[in-house]
């Protein structure tokens, strides 16, 4: 396939031959066609870069917070520089947009900038000590190597919050990406390498994930497991960490709430929403998905969002006139056409959507459902698409108890015009994340994490290096 790299393993510093025993295949959504197959990791090639890893552990870790950052602050600039062609790639193995792709090989680049000199500023503390002649100090010391599992949803910004966060703290790094998703991982490691990050620092490994996981998880040289995804692929990982008492960030499913109140700014509302809907085709953990709307303007709101998402043009995220490109992979649709046929046989009414678009690749149509019983699959399945649910509600406090009756926490919205309606609703919600006004819940600088079944621990921001780190204490007696 031209302009679509070869999938390689990158470890100690090295591109990996190709011809090796395949993993799985990369298809592009938008057509179904093969792009390319991603190598299935050995245990010799895990072994190697656990090996790679624990090396360059001491060599990065000995590095001055400086070098560091300026090798940081290098990838940063060329994943900017590079997003143009990169998001060419991204758009071909994900199907986005090739804006959103863009957008997020920038984003990508932010983060590292933003990393790099917070790495700078990990400082410890000098505590009064109680014995004349002494002194107690406060070390924030790296991890060590870190085992980390990415998604395909997001293939270059999950990374880069992983990666950069962790190695500003001064750890190294064995990442496992999708195997659905390599070129965009594959291109951060190139830009790493190119800031002249030390061999085996940053390691990609690809292959069956419970293979991968296994061996890395259960080896002693891991300190630490970073995953997003599923939850319960992050329930299982967890358990395996337990067993060598490695601490877990686990990034998980969501199924947010937006409660929208009769005082919203309506058209803007609506224009929020839309925009919120459709972004990555819906397979946003974040993404909104239970629209809880007040009485009073139920009717008019699930009436004028059902034509903003009817109007949506879907098709080939390399084409710039589309503002919604096809689902990532084959799985998505099965569950689009299986949580909408349930929601409407559960009595939902479906107002927009509700059909695959085209007839070849994996689209589908932005659906609307509205008066779904609470008891319908999709009211308590995360659908990953662009599936909207639409439901009413009286009261402030039926609203958040409908909102906080999952059990997952990630995000969760509200969109009022009364700063005291918002301030009782984000104090009440239960999610990690909650939006106002907005779905913007995720910066560099700003930590990202979940409550009850979306997680625990948090990436980005202080929060996110610091859950690379530990605390050492020093009691020197002089
Ligand atoms: P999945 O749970 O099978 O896979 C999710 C990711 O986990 C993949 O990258 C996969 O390689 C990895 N994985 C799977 N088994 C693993 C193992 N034993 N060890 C290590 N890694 C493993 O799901 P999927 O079909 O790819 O996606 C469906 C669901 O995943 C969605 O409904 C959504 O809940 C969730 N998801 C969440 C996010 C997120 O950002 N939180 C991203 C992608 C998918």
């Amino acid at each position: 396939m031209p302009d679509y790299p070869q999938p390689r393993q990158f470890i100690a510093g090295e591109w990996q031959q190709a011809h090796r025993a395949s993993a799985a295949a990369v298809t592009n959504p938008a057509t179904g066609e093969l792009l390319a197959e991603v190598p299935r990791a050995t245990i010799q090639d895990l072994d190697d870069a656990l090996a790679a890893s624990d090396r360059a552990f001491h060599v990065w870790r000995d590095k001055s917070a400086a070098e560091r950052a300026s090798i940081l602050k290098r990838t940063g600039e060329l994943l900017r520089e590079r997003a143009p062609a990169l998001a060419r790639e991204m758009t071909l193995e994900q199907g986005k947009t090739i804006s959103e792709a863009e957008g997020e090989f920038k984003f990508a680049g932010d983060v590292f900038e933003w990393n790099a000199f917070e790495g700078m500023r990990t400082y410890g503390r000098v505590i009064p000590s109680r014995v004349p002649g002494s002194r107690q100090m406060v070390l924030i010391e790296p991890l060590g190597p870190i085992a980390a599992f990415t998604p395909w949803n997001f293939p270059a910004g999950i990374p880069a919050r992983k990666i950069a966060s962790a190695l500003a703290a001064g750890c190294s790094m064995i990442l496992k990406p999708s195997e659905e998703t390599p070129a965009s991982v594959m291109a951060i490691a190139q830009a790493l390498a190119d800031a002249g990050l030390p061999d085996g620092v940053f390691n990609i490994v690809f292959g069956v994930p419970s293979e991968v996981s296994n061996r890395l998880i259960g080896s002693p040289i891991v300190r630490k497991v970073h995953f997003t995804g599923s939850t319960g692929i992050g329930r299982h990982l967890a358990l395996l960490a337990a067993q060598g008492l490695k601490p877990c960030t686990l990034e998980l499913g969501g199924h947010a709430p937006v409660l929208v109140f009769d005082d919203a700014d309506f058209d803007k509302a609506v224009a929020t929403c839309l925009a919120g809907k459709i972004r990555n085709a819906g397979q946003v953990c974040t993404s909104p998905t239970r629209f809880l709307i007040q009485d009073g303007i139920y009717d008019a709101f699930v009436a004028r969002f059902g034509e903003a998402l009817d109007g949506v043009a879907v098709g080939s995220g390399l084409d710039r006139n589309n503002q919604m490109g096809a689902l990532a992979n084959s799985r998505r649709l099965e569950v689009m056409e299986d949580l909408t046929g349930d929601a409407i046989r559960y009595g939902g009414r479906l107002v927009c959507g509700g059909v695959r678009g085209g007839d070849k690749g994996y689209f589908w149509r932005p659906s609307l459902v509205a008066d779904v019983p609470g008891s319908a699959k999709a009211m308590h399945t995360e659908p990953f698409g662009p599936l909207a649910f639409a439901r009413r509600f009286s009261s402030l406090q039926e609203g958040v108890e409908e909102a906080n009756s999952l059990p997952y926490g990630l995000a969760a919205y509200v969109f009022t015009q009364s700063a005291a309606t918002a301030a009782t609703v984000a104090n009440e919600l239960q999610a990690g994340g909650v939006g106002i006004n907005t779905f913007t819940l995720s910066a560099p600088e700003a930590p990202f994490c979940g409550v009850k079944d979306s997680g625990y621990g948090a990436e980005g921001g202080p929060e996110g290096l610091q859950a690379f780190t530990h605390t050492k204490f020093v009691h020197h007696v002089l």
